[in-house]
């Protein structure tokens, strides 16, 4: 049997103010401590009945900024994933990465630890637009970044965007794909901008500081997204996600179709299969407590079990 390992670092260098992901701006981070947690977590997590035994088919760093870890750090998480579990000989490993905290050094430091794939949050090749999202990097930034991640050697890559952005064109739109595209990525995710209660964004848009484009606008773009990416070699499937042929995110489809996954780290949702139904579970969300309790007794869980079974993602960052 096989299951995926999801990994969340919370950490950020900046909160984005549409994110209401379980990620928190900091200028520093106990990457150490943290990384020690997510060891101690896995050992434990090793024990229970739903993934004993099972080795890993997929592996994903999401967060947060993942990037914003040392390739070290990303290597002992492989290390012992690997004592702990096993890691299958073709396995997927992907990390999130924000082109804002990425090197040569860093992207070649990534695929020697074992990192096959990387997916950079691009969002959008206009500056301004970028500025408004509260991104740290610029479109130039992210040019470099995914030359450089071919640099070092990744076949695989994705480029996020971000569409239906207040007073985004449909023009605007099909500019950011057709640049996404020019870099070369096997996969493309395009997410419609949400206003999520708790973000600044939506506080914003509740005082009428900004104005989300209008709902046919929004489905004329998400329309014309469609269009576009098959169009140009990106079958889409699922609903923000389009891949060249067989070039799928194989950790994505385990959510997608309800598979068995493993998520360590602050926050991080879990998922055991059992029948027709299966058992969900989430971590303290809290990284300095998160630390705390898997450093020293156990991690403080909520859990819930399910019968009927709907596709459902859960947080990472995008
Ligand atoms: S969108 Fe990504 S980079 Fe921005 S705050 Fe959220 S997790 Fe961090």
């Amino acid at each position: 049997m096989e299951f995926s390992l999801y990994l969340h670092i919370p950490y950020c260098q900046a909160k984005c103010p549409y994110c209401d992901f379980n990620s928190h701006a900091a200028t520093t981070w106990p990457e150490e401590d943290y990384t020690r947690a997510l060891i101690g977590e896995m050992r434990r997590r090793a024990e229970e009945a739903a993934f004993k035994g099972n080795s890993i088919a997929t592996i994903f760093f999401g967060g947060g900024t993942p990037s914003l870890f040392a390739p070290a750090s990303i290597e002992s998480l492989l290390d012992a994933a690997d004592k702990t579990f096993g890691i299958e000989r073709n396995a997927e490993i992907t990390l999130e990465a924000n082109p804002g905290t990425v090197d040569q050094e860093k992207l070649r430091g990534f695929r020697t630890a074992g990192v096959n794939r990387l997916s950079f949050g691009a969002q959008s090749f206009n500056d301004a637009t970028l500025k408004f999202l509260g991104r740290i990097h610029d479109a130039d930034q992210t040019r470099e970044a995914a030359r450089m991640a071919h640099r070092a050697g990744f076949e695989r890559l994705n480029l996020d965007l971000i569409f239906a952005v207040p007073e985004q064109t449909r023009a605007d739109v099909m500019r950011d794909i057709a640049e996404a595209a020019a870099l070369g990525p096997d996969h493309i995710s395009a997410y419609n901008l949400t206003f999520e209660e708790g973000t600044v964004f939506f506080s914003e848009m509740r005082r009428g500081k900004i104005r989300p484009l209008e709902s046919d606008e929004q489905a004329e773009m998400y329309a014309a997204v469609r269009e576009e990416l098959p169009r140009r070699g990106y079958g889409m499937y699922e609903i923000s996600n389009y891949a060249q042929p067989g070039r799928e995110c194989r950790h994505n489809l385990t959510y997608w179709h309800n598979e068995t996954y493993l998520g360590l780290g602050a926050g991080a949702h879990n998922f055991a299969r059992d029948g027709g139904g299966g058992r969900r579970w989430w971590n303290e969300r809290n990284p300095a407590r998160y630390i705390a309790l898997a450093t020293e007794t156990g991690i403080a869980e909520t859990e819930a079990r399910l019968s009927n079974l709907a596709p459902r993602w859960p947080s990472s960052c995008f």
